[in-house]
């Protein structure tokens, strides 16, 4: 029987997400296949048409619930062969089933990486392709993308790469003179943040010029990159998903001079800046087992004894058991290299960006200061199990002579909380777990100032003010900006954390959508193109729903204001405010629970902790004491914030008392800096990258269905290549198409457009329609996969 009696198609499996098969036959409501009984999942790739030899099964597949009402069909060739393409958007059949099986083929043959259309699908290949990424390799993408003059798409000869994506952003940037931004996503582990890395190393050599032989980095590029391990010493840490996790989001942009220069003039990378989110403070004080902590802990454990005697006496002779934090943990290598290793690789590279000898051991003491908080414990003082004493003394006196602070003034911010009425101020004792919660909370915000301070360190080294002092102030410099951020997320149990993560998500989709589908749309109503219905998620219901003035943020807001407040008072005050909204679903039976849809489908929340992880606030006598700290790094980063508060976050106001105001919360602080982070992500022309991780084991070569699909689903794919390939994939300018088919036009029979007054370009645009009804009508002309070719659209262009 010929192929097409029996299509080659793909069914839904609970397993394995898409199984092929072969259609016996089909009735328009009801389709029997053949399916083969796999090994495993690389054995349907290879054997995907076949379905002799081994068992094979029959099955009835209810069309209904398919897309159309068919079985979506295998791209396989004439031998039943299953192919793979560069670019998605040339898949003869497009769907879910074909994407996925598309990017595993390359995956299994080492090639990572595949168009689909601007969007570039990176596939995790948890191996290091040493050919993928040569010199070579970069002067190609950059020669090709960026010096050379190109008619046609010149990505037509280059196989798909993130150095497209580089190499695209660095031509716009120095050439047009539009600022750029790569925006690069997937969940913990896709490779996020190797592949910033690898664009950032390009973006650095491609501005080198094209005749550079790329040998010598210049020390401001060298700093710059250099900078990078340093964030992830402080915000990295090793967890089940991935050893080198990067714990908070990324934007960084990249500065540079001479942008937008006349003619083929170098733009010069002249410095940096990085902003950070949302680093995940929780993971100072407790960590699941086989995680650790932050990177840097284990690293100053692991320094030598001489180094230790110069930070903090007490360092000397650790290891990492000495401290309740740390704990106890196999000892690794990432990057090849040991936590000691790494300490000096740190240590080098904060005096590289220009911190002193004295400054970095003060940085370092002030992390001792958070491992000794957490080596300190309490106990009933008494007998009564409302006050607590500390059990520890010999850890205490170190914790107060490490913070310069009297043993009794520390005890008590650990051990009491001052209360304040209008007319008085009183001291509540605090049980021993709640002063156990608060020498982790005062750990967790001294962590987390130090790792802004980290930020703040290298940014006024390796910004391109600091880096060209005699710039003019307010020079406006060139940005590529790389945005380094967690994906969606939707695990057994979500979080505050989970919808903070997924808002951002949101705002990003509906970013990626506008670019995508809206600007495709526009420009294709501009030109009086048709364009078939496409259907895309806008996601404007589900950001009402947390953002607006009645939304989730401001609910949750006004909850923590509420004396009693609580989660379960959230949801239902969200529930009655919002019972119309489609996004909404209310928990069946869980009173503390709702369910979110998001762009990538229905999430529950489980908000018993929200009202406390949305205020985070430090109470006022841990706040003093760390004021009084004899480290200045905590000292002053604690003034700040105590005076900043204390203002009302208002310049020239009158101070207002802080008990009476409420502290910005997790929230605000949070949707203020991601709306400054999309004011400037919608600046730029963005790239899109999005990463997928292949596998759980984080093994070579391997690509699970079914959380690879889901991945798809979650970046927003199967819906972008459909719209890049309804939309026409190659434009040319009207000057191009003339010079090109103007041999073929038969001027008696199809004359000029052309009419008095119009300009030069109306005047070739003129021309060209009649070129373009020439060649349409009279020849046959057909493009390279023997189509005809209309996609010669006579435009604005
Ligand atoms: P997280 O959200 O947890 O920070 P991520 O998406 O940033 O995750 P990465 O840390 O970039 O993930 O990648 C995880 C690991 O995968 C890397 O440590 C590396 O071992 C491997 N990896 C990622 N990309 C590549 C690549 N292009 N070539 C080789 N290995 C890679
Ligand atoms: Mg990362």
């Amino acid at each position: 029987m010929g192929k097409d009696a029996q299509p080659y198609v793909y069914i839904r499996d609970e397993e394995h997400a898409w199984v092929p098969a072969r259609q016996l036959s089909n009735d328009g409501k009801k389709a029997t296949v053949a399916v083969q009984k796999y090994k495993s999942e690389d054995e349907m790739m290879a054997n995907a048409s076949s379905t002799s030899g081994t068992k094979v099964e029959q099955k009835t597949i209810d069309l209904k619930t398919y897309p159309g009402g068919n079985l979506p069909m295998q791209n396989v060739d004439d031998g039943g062969k299953l192919g793979n393409h560069e670019d998605m958007v040339n898949l003869p059949y497009l769907h879910e089933a074909a994407i996925l099986y598309n990017i595993k083929i390359r995956h299994n043959k080492a090639l990572p990486y595949t168009r689909t259309g601007d969007l570039v699908v990176a596939v995790n290949p948890y191996q290091w392709i040493e050919s993928l990424y040569t010199m070579e390799k970069r002067k190609l993408y950059a020669k090709k993308l960026v010096w050379e003059n190109s008619e046609t798409d010149p990505r037509e000869h280059l196989a798909p790469h993130v150095y497209e994506t580089s190499a695209l952003c660095y031509k716009g940037m120095a050439f047009d003179g539009i600022n750029q931004s790569i925006l690069v996503s997937g969940e913990s582990g896709a490779g996020k943040t190797e592949t910033v890395k690898i664009c950032m190393n390009h973006i650095a050599s491609v501005q080198e010029g094209p005749s550079s032989a790329m040998a010598e980095m210049s020390p401001v590029v060298k700093r710059i990159l250099d900078s990078n391990p340093l964030l992830e010493a402080f915000g990295n840490a090793k967890t089940r998903r991935n050893d080198n996790s990067s714990r908070f989001g990324k934007y960084l942009q990249l500065q540079f001079d001479g942008a937008g220069g006349v003619g083929r003039s170098v733009a010069n990378l002249a410095g940096s800046k990085a902003e950070v989110f949302l680093l995940e403070k929780n993971r100072v004080c407790k960590h699941d087992d086989w995680e650790r902590t932050y990177h840097i802990f284990y690293q100053l454990v692991a320094a030598p004894d001489s180094d230790k005697a110069g930070i903090w006496d007490s360092l000397k002779g650790t290891n990492n058991d000495s401290f309740k934090y740390v704990g106890k943990c196999e000892p690794m290598k990432f990057d090849g290299m040991t936590d000691a290793e790494h300490y000096l690789n740190t240590t080098k590279v904060l005096k590289f960006v220009g911190l002193s000898d004295s400054d970095v051991k003060k940085f370092y003491n002030a992390i001792c200061v958070v491992l000794q908080l957490g080596n300190v414990t309490f106990g009933a003082a008494g007998g009564d199990a409302d006050k607590s004493a500390v059990t520890s003394a010999g850890e205490l006196s170190k914790l107060a002579s490490l913070m310069g602070l009297a043993e009794p003034e520390i005890t008590l911010a650990l051990t009491e909380r001052t209360m304040k009425t209008r007319d008085e101020c009183y001291k509540v004792p605090l049980g021993p777990a709640v002063a156990k919660d608060s020498a982790d909370a005062l750990a967790k915000e001294v962590y987390g100032k130090i790792f802004l301070w980290v930020v703040k360190a290298i940014n006024v080294r390796t910004s391109a003010e600091a880096n060209y002092p005699g710039d003019a102030p307010g020079k406006k410099y060139g940005i590529i900006g790389l945005l380094d951020i967690f994906g969606f997320e939707s695990f057994g149990v979500n979080r505050f954390e989970q919808l903070c993560i997924n808002y951002a998500n949101e705002k990003l989709q509906q970013k990626f959508t506008e670019d995508i589908f809206k600007a495709v749309m526009d420009e294709y109503k501009y030109e009086g193109i048709p364009l078939q219905d496409i259907k895309f998620d806008d996601n404007t219901d589900v950001l009402d729903l947390v953002e607006s003035r009645t939304g989730l943020c401001a609910l949750l807001n006004e909850e923590c204001v509420r004396p009693k407040g609580s989660g379960e008072g959230f949801v239902n005050k969200v529930l009655a405010a919002h019972k119309k909204s489609p996004c909404l679903v209310p928990h069946k039976t869980d009173r503390l629970s709702f369910g979110v849809v998001h762009y990538a489908g229905l999430v529950y929340y489980e908000a018993s902790g929200f009202v406390e992880s949305n205020k985070d606030t430090l109470p006022t006598d841990l706040e003093d004491a760390a004021t009084k700290c004899s480290n200045s790094i905590i000292a002053d980063a604690f003034t700040f914030e105590k005076y900043a508060a204390a203002a009302g976050g208002t310049k020239g106001k009158p101070k207002r008392q802080k008990s009476n105001l409420m502290a910005p919360t997790v929230w605000t602080k949070y949707k203020t800096q991601l709306s400054s982070l999309m004011t400037s992500l919608y600046a730029t022309q963005s790239k899109y990258i999005r990463c997928i991780k292949p596998n759980t084991v984080k093994k070579p070569l391997i690509m699970e269905h079914k959380t690879s699909v889901e991945q798809l689903r979650y970046a927003g794919i199967v819906a972008g290549v459909t719209i890049s390939r309804s939309a026409f994939p190659n434009r040319l300018a009207n000057s191009v198409v003339f010079s090109r088919y103007n041999s073929m036009w038969d001027k008696d029979k199809y004359p000029s457009k052309k009419s008095g007054g119009m300009s030069m370009p109306e005047l070739v645009k003129a021309d060209c329609e009649a070129v373009m009804e020439c060649a349409l009508k009279e020849k046959e002309t057909k493009n390279k996969d023997g189509k005809m070719i209309k996609a010669f659209v006579c435009g604005k262009t």
